[in-house]
């Protein structure tokens, strides 16, 4: 399996088109996968609403250019996503936010690629028999399109340790589902069973990776630590791009659990001896951070079933920082924070160590309190 990876400086417009034009031709061209009568569908990673320099969230230039090169040869190019989290009456409120702030909608309107909020769009109930068997709610135009492209943004995360072409998919689904999910499924490795489902049904054709900057340590969110790597990567195997990006990152082929679920499952190839990567970026020497959850990657799932609830980093409200904005209380899949004292506060004893209250929160208020036996044995092994 082939993963394109080209080293690209900056998000400097026509250079970015050009580099992201360079991936997609070494792995066959851009027309080995589109038709000019195909509809395109372009999934961006737009955790939260942020802006485009934050590291968080797929940079709207390289949306831009994805939209530019398929609007050359398909019929039409939609984008869509649903942010993290929900706030207020209206679930989709955050989605819209995100779509602003990011410049998202304003690089749609130029381009005059359709925007789609996810939140509010009919969906199918579909389920894979491989894995949890819920009847996952899937957009209709993310069903209906010829071609999928993931757009995701290289970062490590707290909860799933990486985050790139096929957890991206997690926001294709409406914001208040994406609550359930991580309620139902508290224990990464099965949550990694959902996020994979996804990538069963929806099936993305394609995927280009914004490395140019990423997040490392705690991410997704406001706590990860930015980085500047200089790469956009493509293949049209997640699977294989997620392990090259992951491997720059320090991870093993066997440690991401989408990853390994996704190889188990045949979904692609998650062993880099059977990855030819092609392109002129050369893997960084850097040492990045891993997130806190690292350590939990060596556990099979029978150990980790049971002791994952005392062991998992909690999350701690910082109140200096905090802002009342209630994204987090609304986004909580426990109800476990409620306010008080004009800060947001969380009851530990509902809490499932999701750490989704840590992904979303704008202000970077939520802070990770690590298990000192979990820290230890974190250091040893990383
Ligand atoms: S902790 Fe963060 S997300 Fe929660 S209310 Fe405070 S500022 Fe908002
Ligand atoms: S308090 Fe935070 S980590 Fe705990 S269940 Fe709620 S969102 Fe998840």
């Amino acid at each position: 399996m082939e993963v394109a990876s080209i080293s690209c400086a900056d998000y400097e417009i026509n250079k970015l088109k050009r580099k992201m034009e360079n991936s997609l031709s070494l792995i066959g061209g851009v027309e080995d996968f589109v038709d000019s009568s195909d509809t395109v569908l372009l999934k961006p990673n737009l955790l939260s609403p942020k802006p485009p320099d934050s590291g968080i969230i797929t940079n709207p230039n390289v949306v831009k250019s994805a939209i530019e090169i398929f609007q050359g040869r398909a019929a039409e190019v939609l984008v869509g996503e649903s942010s993290g989290g929900v706030s207020g009456e209206f679930d989709s409120s955050l989605t819209d936010r995100g779509f602003q702030e990011s410049g998202l909608e304003e690089v749609c309107s130029e381009t005059e690629a359709y925007l789609i909020n996810f939140d509010r769009i009919e969906c199918e109930l579909i389920s894979v028999s491989q894995g949890v068997g819920e009847d996952i709610p899937v957009p209709k135009p993310v069903l209906d399109a010829d071609i999928v492209v993931s757009l995701p943004k290289l970062k490590t995360h707290a909860f799933t340790l990486f985050t790139g072409a096929i957890k991206n998919l997690y926001g294709c689904i409406p914001g208040m589902k994406k609550r359930e999910y991580h309620k139902l499924y508290p224990n990464p490795k099965r949550f990694a069973e959902v996020i994979v489902d996804i990538l069963q049904i929806i099936k993305p054709d394609l995927s280009i990776m914004d490395g140019v900057e990423g997040l490392h340590g705690n991410g997704p969110g406001e706590k990860g630590k930015k980085f500047h790597m200089g790469v956009v990567m493509a293949s049209s195997d997640l699977v294989a791009l997620d392990t090259v990006a992951a491997g720059y990152l320090g991870f093993g082929d066997e440690d991401i659990p989408i990853s390994k679920i996704a190889g188990d499952r045949d979904l692609g190839v998650n062993n880099s001896d059977k990855i030819e990567i092609l392109g002129d970026f050369d893997e960084p020497d850097e040492e990045f951070e891993l997130p806190s959850g690292s350590f939990l990657r060596i556990l099979p799932n029978w150990i980790l079933e049971p002791i994952s609830a005392s062991l998992k980093a909690k999350p701690k409200i910082n109140s200096d920082n905090c802002a009342l904005c209630e994204i987090c209380l609304e986004s909580c899949p426990q109800d476990a924070i409620y306010s008080d004292s004009g800060t947001a506060r969380i009851n530990i004893d509902d809490c499932i160590k999701c750490l989704c209250c840590h992904e979303l929160c704008p202000k970077g208020a939520v802070e990770i309190e690590e298990n000192p036996v979990f820290r230890f044995f974190s250091d040893l092994v990383s």
